[in-house]
């Protein structure tokens, strides 16, 4: 499994992840095997927050004997993240999810309390070691810039936004910035939270040929487009053992440029919308 250097931390983790919003609504053994499957084909960056329902508590099952291979992301509510707030919320998460550490805690999306209390509480637990990291997520420029201005450089470890080859919004300044400031790039929903591309469209027509080039899916050639640019990470979700290892081979694959371009042309990013858009 191909890995990058994720952001801050400098920590090499895999480019190609695991979501687990909506898990719980699957059968408890299939998420927890799917998880599981993940993990052992090099899928290690779980990605998770205290809003996914019974998520945290599942993942905390596929993780109780591997603990130590997984980069473990938790999210905290806007709601929560006064600077106490985000020591309960993290502690309620460690509790559910059965360990002693987040690798990396992320505001789920800016809100109504101030910046400088959510990063007071984020360095609280950072020094207290029950986080190793932290960052943010749904944050664009002008929300970076401000975080950037109160946390310093070298302290957000990644920004996670929606990336897919019909939302390509954030190429053009978020992603700029991210790489600029060394901020690791984490895409979520990547097959569009389930609404992929007709394979009767054009664009699903190409995503079928280069899947086909390479002997493998069009769900891969999606993710490794997403992630072809330095700093990117993606995190598909599958309750799935069969789905989950094909989503992991996308780390192998490496797209030509003829490719890419051709991928380009029929997912356009578009023009820059007003606001970072968000599910
Ligand atoms: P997604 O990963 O874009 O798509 C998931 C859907 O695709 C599910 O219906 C899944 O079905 C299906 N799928 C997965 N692999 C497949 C394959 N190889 N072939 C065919 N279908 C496949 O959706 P997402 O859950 O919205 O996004 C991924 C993760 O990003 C979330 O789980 C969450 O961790 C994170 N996220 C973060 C935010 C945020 O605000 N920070 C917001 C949304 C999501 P099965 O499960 O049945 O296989």
């Amino acid at each position: 499994m191909y890995r990058r250097s994720f952001g801050a931390t400098r920590v090499p983790v895999p480019v190609i992840g695991q979501g687990t919003w909506h898990i719980d609504g699957a059968d408890r053994t299939d998420a927890v095997r799917a998880l599981r499957a993940g993990i052992d084909a090099g899928m290690t960056h779980i990605d998770t927050a205290e809003m996914y329902g019974d998520a945290e508590a599942i993942v905390g099952v596929a993780i109780a004997d591997c603990r130590e291979e997984v980069f473990l992301v938790s999210k905290v509510v806007p709601g929560n993240a006064t600077r106490r707030g985000v020591g309960r919320a993290c502690e309620a998460s460690l509790r559910r999810l059965g360990t002693d550490r987040l690798d990396c805690y992320l505001l789920h999306w800016p809100g109504q309390h101030p910046l400088e209390e959510t990063f007071a509480g984020f360095e609280d637990l950072r020094r207290a070691g029950k986080i190793l990291s932290w960052g943010v997520s749904n944050f664009d420029v002008g929300d970076l810039d401000r975080a950037l201005a109160i946390a310093g450089p070298d302290r957000i470890a990644c920004n996670q936004v929606l990336y897919h080859l019909n939302e390509r919004a954030i190429e053009h300044a978020v992603l700029p910035w991210c790489e600029r400031q060394g901020v690791a790039m984490v895409g979520y929903s990547p097959f569009g939270s389930g609404d992929f591309p007709d394979p009767a469209s054009p664009g699903g027509r190409v995503l079928r040929q280069v899947a086909d080039a390479h002997g493998t899916t069009p769900y891969a050639v999606a993710l490794a487009f997403l992630t072809r640019l330095p700093g990117t990470f993606t995190i598909p979700k599958s309750v799935r053992p069969a789905r989950t290892l094909e989503n992991a081979k996308a780390a192998d694959l490496q797209l030509s440029p003829a490719e890419i371009a051709l991928i380009d042309a029929h997912f356009p990013r578009g023009p820059r919308p007003r606001m970072l858009p968000m599910l």
